[in-house]
């Protein structure tokens, strides 16, 4: 079984194809390490490719029998989706349309998708189901709610069979220390309040005090990188044994607040740091909090590490092995 992973060289991709790899899969990642990283694809194969370019990722077909494809290959940059929308339509939308093309070709109708919360835009209510309104409040999440109308639209005409997974906040590192979060530039909270215990940032923001959550600051579901990795072989599963197209949420239903992220990474790592109160940051909803338990049910997931010790705590083992090599 020859799985193809586009993006298998970023931070989710790549402990997807440790644990495919782990199972026994052949595993190709195709990525164009815009954003990836080399080093992370330890498994597999590995093509250096984009899919703005149609041959290339028609060559992956032709060369490998491809049974099923996982694609992650996508800029995820919130803020910059905002002020960038043709990047990030042309990449999420206008890419992904040329893999679809290249698997239709070449006979391959099962795909993995990685899609988001942010389809979501600000929830009427938590936790977040997958039956509710999708109207998402910023282009990246509208790149993503697009392809998951095309996937709906293929699979009536094309026979695409799909499982679309919408990750909460992915966090936390491969437990054995191999690989984990690694973007340049760093956006993301957990990473960056370790980069501030870590000595390598003189403070940590806080953007929002005044929000109506339980300490003013906003909470967000942190869904550990391996229970995420585990849902991809899981959904894969599922589609092998014909089971129906679906979207599923990833996400603990716990939420965590940012001054509770950074309490967390006090107590790990046992250092103190500045923290700074800021303003609120444009386009970040208050509470984000899915409730996972269609794919608790219909996958037979259960997060492994849904504390947010245990996330972070693997996450600072991983910045330790960063900044030391
Ligand atoms: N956040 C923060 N300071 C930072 C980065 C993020 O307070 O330096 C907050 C951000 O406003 C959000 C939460 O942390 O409420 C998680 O942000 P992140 O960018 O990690 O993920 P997002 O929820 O935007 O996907």
């Amino acid at each position: 079984m020859a799985i193809l992973i586009c993006g298998g060289a970023g931070y989710i991709g790549s402990n997807v194809n440790k644990l495919l790899s782990q199972q026994g899969y052949q595993t190709i990642v195709f990525d164009n390490l815009v954003y990836g990283h080399r080093e992370l694809v330890k498994w597999g194969e590995f093509v250096e490719g984009d899919l703005n370019d149609y041959n290339a990722i028609d060559a992956v077909f032709k060369r490998w029998k491809i049974d099923a494809v996982f694609h992650f290959a996508a800029y995820a940059y919130v803020g910059e989706s905002v002020k960038e929308p043709a990047k990030y339509y042309q990449n999420n939308v206008t890419c992904t349309l040329n893999l679809l093309e290249a698997m239709r070709t070449n006979g391959c109708n099962r795909i993995v998708f990685s899609s988001t919360c942010a389809t979501y835009g600000v929830p009427s209510r938590v936790p977040i189901t997958e039956d509710m309104p999708q109207n998402p409040i910023n282009p990246y999440g509208a790149t993503k709610l697009m392809v998951e109308r095309i996937f709906k639209d293929y699979a009536v005409a094309y026979g695409l069979e799909f499982a679309v997974l919408r990750y909460f906040n992915a966090a936390g590192a491969d437990p054995d220390g191999e690989i984990g979060e690694w973007h340049i530039p760093e956006t993301h909270l957990i990473p960056l309040v370790l980069e501030a215990a870590g000595g390598k940032r003189s403070s940590v923001k806080v953007f929002g005090t005044d929000y109506p959550t339980r300490d003013g600051t906003c909470i967000r579901d942190y869904i550990h990188v391996y229970d995420l990795a585990d849902a991809h072989l899981r959904a894969l599963r599922y589609l092998e044994k014909g089971n129906p197209s679906d979207f599923f949420n990833l996400g603990n239903t716990l939420g965590t607040s940012v001054l509770e992220v950074i309490e967390a990474v006090k107590k790990v790592t046992g250092r103190s740091f500045e923290v700074e109160y800021c303003a609120r940051r444009p386009g970040d909803p208050a509470e984000l909090v899915g409730d996972s338990a269609k794919a608790q049910r219909i996958l037979g997931w259960k997060p492994r590490y849904p504390q947010i010790e245990e996330i972070v705590s693997h996450a600072w083992k991983w910045y330790c092995k960063l900044a030391k090599d």
